[in-house]
This record gives structure tokens, sequence and C-alpha cells, in this order.
């Protein structure tokens, strides 16, 4: 009896022991998975020639992926003059040539899902060209100008032409309903992408930020969105009362805002009273703060409106976006006001690239590390943010010689045979060019400096004398060959490697590099799979 009250003891005491040990083990397990980060989300911009045309291609393409733990493969699939990638029955007008005959995106989608890999369908959202199928059959869904025309007359720089056409975000019937959404939704349903992907989800803003959109449509429909005048009893117009000496303290006396002229005046006038009039007559010029408004709300109607769609398909399918770097500012310029979008955006991957930054390197790695810091916090920790890295634009110390050299060479070929004087001094810039890019091209690669050497004095030689139109083309072919196969080594791993570092300070869920393509041509995967090793 009592041995086996004393056994009893022991395996109770046994018991509870064991407990003990297997809770404070599992706590232990615990505070581990606490302490240990979640793992950083890798992921890849990719355009579909740098992928291929063939199943053997497009397998060594996600094999190549796989190697440097790429997670999600983003795939252009609408581009910026609207081609598509994807066997489009709604849309076959717009199918990239060559692409209706392979099924580009169902391959990519089974090569990648066969390793692990996720696909992000990537579209440019509002950005077509005058010559693709969506501006050719519907003109009248383009954004306009002040004058009535649309992006296409405008110039980047003083002289380049800019070959694109903005489609207008408002117009119903229009592009977003009739264009844009069905074709998300056509990628969405028909193919096992597992998710979407905007880019250029915003109005231009490198040509002409202030200036779009005045088409009928957005005229007709910007005094309702801002109410300046009520659509009852429209004849009634009220002034300011002056209750306060501050004028604009009056604004609430419910002043009407409208011009009473309204309906008579052109284009040109009702634009300028949005982008400088005045809310109350003899205030400050302040109608444009409504204009911005206009287009934040445009831009962020588009965003919930194709989340509803995607949302509402059988499968779930994820929707992520590319943004500018900052919020706050981009809501002024391009209407991309994206940190109030997270009820409708799975994944932000902002392009932090070092061209949209202005002071060196090593200015670029602390401010990366700073702007991704605030866009988790503009974001509230919401929703995940991929820093976008860039890998061209890293280097612009080691590409500024051969772009400026590739300049000079098309400026020196378009002279009078007989303007020495300009030609002696191309020729001097053009040496200056090489002189800059030869010690770290013989460092890397001695082969090509020295094929370089005699192409370079065929053309400098005589104060440019010797700059014949066989010699200058010889030239322009071997700089161009040279960009398109830069040798390994010329474009150096550490500045990729310190720029994901950079990135990593801030925490960001993952990190996303621009673009596949690129990587080829700069010999650089090699450093993304040191990188991304895990
Ligand atoms: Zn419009």
């Amino acid at each position: 009896m009592k041995s086996f009250l004393i056994r009893s003891v022991i395996t109770r005491l046994l018991g509870v022991l064991i407990v003990v040990a297997v809770l404070h083990f599992s706590s232990i397990a615990k505070a581990r998975n606490a302490a240990q980060p979640k793992r950083e989300v890798h992921a890849l911009w990719a355009h579909p020639p740098a992928v291929g045309k063939t199943p053997e291609a497009i397998k060594q393409f996600v094999d190549q992926c796989k190697r440097a733990n790429i997670d999600t493969i983003v795939i252009l699939v609408k581009g910026s003059a609207g081609e598509i990638y994807w066997q489009s029955k709604r849309f076959p007008q717009a199918i990239a040539a060559g692409y209706a005959d392979f099924d580009f995106l169902g391959t990519l989608v089974k090569e990648s899902h066969a390793q692990g890999i996720k696909v992000d369908a990537w579209l440019c959202d509002f950005i077509e060209s005058p010559k693709g199928a969506a501006y050719r059959e519907h003109p009248e869904w383009a954004q306009l100008n002040p004058d009535g025309t649309t992006t296409a007359s405008e110039k980047l720089g003083h002289t380049r032409p800019y070959d694109y056409v903005w489609m207008c975000p408002s117009r119903r019937p229009g592009y977003v309903d009739q264009w844009l959404i069905p074709m998300f939704e056509e990628v969405a349903k028909n193919y096992q992408v597992d998710s979407v992907h905007h880019d250029y989800v915003r109005y231009p803003g490198d040509v002409a930020p202030d200036s779009y959109c005045f088409c009928d449509y957005c005229l007709a429909h910007f005094p309702q969105f801002a109410m300046l005048s009520y659509q009852s009893r429209p004849d009634e117009r009220y002034r300011v009362k002056f209750a306060q000496p501050r004028i604009e303290a009056n604004w609430w006396s419910d002043p009407t805002m409208l011009p009473g002229d309204w309906d008579k005046m052109d284009r040109r006038d009702k634009a300028d009273f949005i982008l400088n009039g005045r809310t109350i007559p003899g205030g400050p010029p302040d109608m444009r703060y409504f204009f911005y408004e206009y287009r934040q709300e445009q831009i962020k109607n588009y965003v919930r409106e194709l989340a509803t769609h995607i949302r509402s398909l059988p499968r779930k399918v994820e929707i992520s976006a590319a943004v500018f770097k900052n919020p706050i500012l981009s809501s002024r310029f391009i209407g991309q006001h994206w940190n109030e979008w997270t009820d409708w955006i799975d994944v932000y991957m902002p392009m932090t690239y070092r061209s949209h930054f202005a002071g060196s390197f090593e200015s670029y790695l602390d401010h990366l590390t700073e702007v991704t810091e605030r866009q988790v916090e503009w974001v509230h920790h919401k929703r995940p943010i991929y820093a976008g890295i860039a890998t061209t634009y890293l280097y612009r110390e080691e590409l500024q010689p051969v772009e400026d050299m590739r300049e000079r060479l098309n400026e020196l070929k378009a002279l009078a045979a007989d303007d020495a004087q300009a030609r002696a001094e191309k020729a001097k810039a053009i040496k200056a060019n090489f002189e800059a890019l030869k010690p770290h091209l013989t460092e890397v690669a001695p082969q090509v400096s020295s094929e370089f050497q005699p192409l370079v004095d065929a053309v400098v030689a005589n104060n440019g004398a010797g700059a014949t139109p066989a010699n200058v083309d010889a030239l322009i072919a071997r700089v161009s060959r040279f960009r398109s196969d830069l040798p390994p080594g010329y474009f150096q791993p550490d500045k990729l490697l310190k720029s994901i570092e950079a990135a990593r300070k801030a925490h960001p869920e993952g990190i996303a590099i621009f673009a596949a393509g690129n990587l080829k041509i700069e010999k650089l995967w090699p450093t993304l799979e040191t990188a991304f090793k895990r």
C-alpha cells in the first residue's frame, strides 16, 4: 500500500516535471519564434523579353530566379504602349506582336509554381500609346490639357517627343470600366496568377503635372466634386458674408464659388479658373487645392473599384502596386496618395530607385533607409512594403561617361562636315569621356578597353577631322554593344549589396529588384544570389 502510494506520488511528480519541462521548452520555442523576424520576401520585376518566348527559355529563367531565392516574379503583361502579353479573348487587338500564338503567361505561371515561386501580373494602368488599340478605338478616353490636346503633344526636355497618351481615370463609361478593369479581370480569371500589380497608377508627372485632366467629362464633374455651387436652384447666387475681417474666415458663409458664366467659358478659361481661381472672391488663389483633391480622388476611386472586382473572384488574388517614394508629394504632383489605399492594396513596392534621389551614392544609402522607414510609417504598418531597388541607376557614376560619349557622338554625327570648330569641341569631349571611363574599364576588362582605344583615337584624331561617318558609326556601334552587354565587374557587386543592406535597415517586409533584363546585361545575377541567400 505504502509503496504503491510512494510510487503514485513519484509518478505524479514525474508527470508534473514533464509538464513543466514541456511548458518551459515550448515557451523558449515561442520566444524564439517571436524573436525570429518574418522571412524577407524577394520580388523581381521582369519584362517579357528577359524571360524568353519558348518553354525552355522560360524554364531557364525561372531556374535562375530560384537560384537567387526570388519569391515573386512581377511579370509585365500590359506595357506602357498598351500592348499586352497574354492570349486575350476580349482584347485580341492589343496583343503584342508574337504573343498571340504562344501562351507566354500560362507557361510562366506553370513553371514558376512548379518551383514554388509566385507570379504577380504587372499592368501599366493609365499610360497608353497614340498607336495603341485603346486610343485608336477610343480617342475620347484620353486625358486632355487646357489646350484640348493629349499628352502626346508634350515634349520631354525641349525637343524629345513624348510618345504616350495618358487615359482619363474619371470618365465613365470610359477607359477604366471598359478597358483597364476588364483587362485585369481577364488576367486574374484566366490565369492562375497569385496577384495583379498596378503601375502608372497616377496622373502624368514627368511632363506636365498640372495640365491634366481637363477633358469634357472632368470639366463637367469637377464643380460637382467640390460642390462649388448647388445643382438645385442653380440661378441663386450668394456672396460671401463678411462676419470676420480675414476674408477666408468667411468661407463657411456659403458663397457661390463657381463663376456665373461657367457654362459659357471655354476649356482654357475653365482650366485657368480651376488652377488659378479663388474660392472666395478677393481671397487667396486657392482653387487648385480642389484640383489636387479631385485627382487624388479619381485615382483612389479606381484603385478601390479594381479591388472590388478582383476580390469578388472565386479565387483569392492579391493586389500590389508600384508607387513613387513619397505619397505626400506624389498626391500633389501625380494624384498618387498611396498611403490612403491600404484597404485595396495588399503589397506596396515603392520605386525607391536612385534615379529619384539627387545626391551621391553614399547619400542615397542613407536616404533609402530614411525614406523606407517613413513608408512603413506612412502605411501605419498595415501593409507590407517591399523596398524597390533598380540596379542600373545605382551605377550612375559608371554609366555617365558612356552615356555622355554616346550623346556627343550623336551630336557629332549631326554636325555639318565643315563645322571644324564644333567638331573639334565634340572630339575633345569624347576624348575626355573615354579618359573618365578608361581606368575602371582597363581594370575589369583590359580586352574591351583595348578594343575601344583605336576606335576613339580614330574619331578624335586631328581635332575631330578624323570623325568620318564610318569612324563615328564604328564607335557608336561599339558603345551600344558595350551598353547592352557590360563586362563582368564593370558594375561592382558592392553597390547593389550596400543598397539592399541600406533598405534592410528600415525593416521592410521585402525587397523588389528592377529588373530582370538589366541583371543579365549588368552581370549582377550572382550578386543577387549572394544578397538573397537564405
Ligand atoms: Zn478627364
